[in-house]
C-alpha cells in the first residue's frame, strides 16, 4: 500500500509541506518545472546580481566588471527600474544581460497564477520601456518557487534561473565577512580547472560551472549599502581570473561550448 495513504494525516500534511519546501526554495531542486542552475562548463563562472538597479552601487559595480572585462547578468525589480531607467539602459548597453526579478520582490510561493502574471509583467513593461528588449530570464524573488511560477514565466518566453552559491552578500556589514563566504567558487575551480591544454575533469560531474546569486541592490529600498560585494568581488575577480574562469553571461552560461 501507498506509505502515503496510511500515514497519519498531520504526518501526510508535515511530509507534503516538507517536500513543497524543497521545491520551493532548494536551488536545484526541479520539482516545480526547469531550473538553470548551474552552466555547462567548470571554466564557466556566471556572476548574477539581483535587486537593483541601484544608483549609490550598480555605477560603480559596472566599472569593477569592466576592469575585468567581465560580463554578468543583472536580474532587477521593475519598481526599482522605474526609478533609474537611465542606469538600467547603460547596464545593458554595456553588455550586460537584463534579467526580470518581479514588480516589487513579492514571495511569489504564496501568489495565484494571475498574481505572478502581473508581477511578471509589470517588470518585463520597465525593462522593455528601458532597454527595448524584452529579457529571458527570471529569477524568483527569495528562490521561491510554487507549481504556477515556471509555467507563468515560460509563457512570458522566459527560463528561471537559480544559483549554485549564495553567500547572503545582503547581510554582510564587511568585506571580510564575505570574502570567505566566496571562497566555494575558488575551490571548485581548483578542484576540476586543470592547467591549459590538458582535460577537464568530468568524471564525477563536475563539469558543470558555478553561479554566484550576489545583489547591487535591496529589494526594500533603493540606495542600499552593497560596498561590501563591491569589495568581495575586488578581491576575488582578479583571483578567479587567475585560476582560470571566464565570467559568463547566463546567455553564454547554457549555450553550446565553443568547438
Ligand atoms: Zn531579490
Amino acid at each position: 500500500m501507498n506509505p502515503w495513504l496510511i500515514a497519519a494525516p498531520t504526518t501526510l500534511a508535515a511530509a507534503a509541506a516538507g517536500i513543497a519546501a524543497y521545491g520551493a526554495v532548494y536551488p536545484r531542486s526541479q520539482l516545480f518545472g526547469a531550473a538553470v542552475s548551474r552552466t555547462n562548463s567548470p571554466r564557466k563562472l556566471a556572476l548574477t546580481f539581483d535587486d537593483g538597479p541601484n544608483p549609490a552601487i550598480t555605477p560603480k559595480l559596472l566599472d569593477l566588471l569592466d576592469r575585468f572585462n567581465a560580463r554578468a547578468t543583472f536580474f532587477v525589480i521593475g519598481k526599482h527600474a522605474r526609478e533609474c531607467p537611465d542606469l538600467l539602459k547603460e547596464t545593458a548597453s554595456r553588455g550586460h544581460v537584463i534579467g526580470n526579478h518581479t514588480d516589487a520582490h513579492p514571495n511569489l510561493f504564496w501568489l495565484k497564477p494571475d498574481q505572478i502574471t502581473v508581477e511578471l509583467r509589470c517588470c518585463n513593461y520597465s525593462i522593455v520601456a528601458a532597454t527595448g528588449a524584452p529579457p529571458r530570464w527570471f529569477r524568483p524573488p527569495f528562490g521561491f518557487r510554487n507549481p504556477w511560477v515556471v509555467p507563468t514565466a515560460r509563457e512570458l518566453h522566459q527560463r528561471v534561473v537559480m544559483w549554485t552559491l549564495i553567500p547572503g552578500d545582503w547581510m554582510a556589514t564587511s568585506s571580510e565577512w564575505l570574502i570567505p563566504r566566496m571562497e566555494p567558487i575558488a575551490e571548485r575551480a581548483q578542484r576540476n580547472l586543470r592547467p591549459s591544454g590538458a582535460e577537464e575533469g568530468t568524471s564525477n560531474g563536475a563539469a558543470t560551472g558555478d553561479i554566484l546569486c550576489l545583489h547591487d541592490g535591496g529589494h526594500r529600498q533603493l540606495n542600499a549599502d552593497r560596498l561590501p560585494t563591491l569589495a568581495a568581488l575586488e578581491y576575488w575577480l582578479p583571483r578567479w581570473r587567475d585560476l582560470g574562469l571566464e565570467f559568463v553571461t547566463i546567455d553564454e552560461a547554457v549555450s553550446a561550448p565553443a568547438t
